[in-house]
């Protein structure tokens, strides 16, 4: 029987060229993609598993993810990036999928010190030993520069055929994808907001106003500016991408509002939908609308098993930015807890 591999794909390039490394040494490679809510999805996942010519199985990360991210063993990057965790969460998704498909090893893209946290010695280290794996990780970019693993000790696959791929520069990956002819993949880093300094000071001011966090929190806080009272979440759209994105997030239990015959944001809110809160969504609603000082606000509102308006009056000084621009400023908006 063939050898038989799981390979982590993320759609990037190393990635891919890492499975492929594996697959001219004649092993059956199962890709696994695993879906994450804070980086933007991966077009190329799909036709890298394609051009590859193998399976591909997408997984999403658990809730216990949160918890990763509350409190990581090894810490964070420059941002809210537990990149050593998020791999290994990531390598113990690859070791149970291992066991559901009796694969043999997994395969990774792994290249040594091209990231300064995650991709030292130390961390693969760390991450052999913890994702329940030692030995059976094979990452074929940086193959000769690392320790036989079992497949290699064993003769199943050629370490000789690697590549001894050290630090940033991706030339040699570039002029590789060049020669296989691979042209769709991601670009590097994958756009993952947890590395995004800005998007880490809002991720840490909502862990410290919210006591239980989702994923789909998670994805939410993305976009938008957001809002935290009396146990509801609410998000207001800042242009129209964002406003399309916060709808495409949006859960049933969620009530969703807009200001009509003015141009207005769509706003989210999510978690307590109280009289309280739905006042005050809906004042956010009026003060990020297009509605002028001293006019009157018809914002409606739908979801969660409501549907109505609200007249709300635009005094003066409460008009918020105009939609599209970053940040928020001081106004007289009754909502407190702002969190840009
Ligand atoms: S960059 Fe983001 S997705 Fe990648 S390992 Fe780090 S935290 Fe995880």
């Amino acid at each position: 029987m063939r050898p038989k591999a799981i390979g982590l794909l993320s759609g990037g390039l190393d990635s891919v060229l890492a499975i492929r490394l594996v697959m001219e040494q004649g092993i059956e490679v199962v890709a696994l993609h695993v879906v994450l809510p804070f980086v933007a999805r991966s077009k190329c996942a799909g036709p890298a598993a394609e051009w590859l010519g193998i399976r591909l199985v997408e997984r999403e990360l658990g809730e216990d993810f949160v918890d990763v991210l509350r409190n990581p063993k090894y810490g964070y990057g420059k941002g809210f990036n537990p990149c050593i965790d998020c791999h290994l969460y990531m390598l113990r998704m690859a070791r149970q999928l291992m066991e559901d498909e009796g694969a043999d090893f997994v395969v990774t893209g792994d290249v040594l010190k091209q990231r300064p946290k995650s991709q030292t010695l130390n961390a693969l280290g760390i991450e052999d030993k913890w994702s329940g794996l030692k030995g059976l990780i094979v990452r074929p970019l940086s193959g000769a520069q690392l320790a036989p693993t079992l497949p290699e000790a064993a003769g199943v696959v050629d370490r000789a055929r690697f590549l001894s791929l050290i630090g940033k520069n991706r030339k040699p990956q570039l002029e590789l994808a060049r020669d296989m002819g691979l042209t769709a993949f991601s670009p590097p880093a994958g756009g993952c907001a947890l590395t995004n300094r800005e998007f880490g000071v809002k991720a840490r001011t909502f862990f410290s106003l919210v006591p239980h966090v989702t994923l789909d929190d998670l994805a939410l806080l993305r976009w938008g500016r957001h809002f935290y009272r009396a146990g509801a979440h609410i998000v207001v759209g800042k242009d129209r991408k964002e406003n399309s994105h916060i709808m495409e997030l949006r859960k049933p239990d969620d009530v969703v509002f807009r200001a009509s015959d003015v141009g207005s944001p769509i706003v989210l809110l999510r978690g307590e939908v109280t009289q309280l809160t739905l006042v005050a969504a809906a004042q956010l609603t009026a003060v990020y609308s297009d509605t002028s000082s001293g006019d009157v606000a018809n914002v409606k509102y739908f979801g969660a098993g409501l549907q109505g308006s609200v007249a709300i009056e635009q005094s003066a000084g409460e008009q918020g930015p105009a939609n599209g621009q970053n940040g928020v400023t001081a106004r007289t908006c009754p909502v407190l807890a702002l969190m840009g």
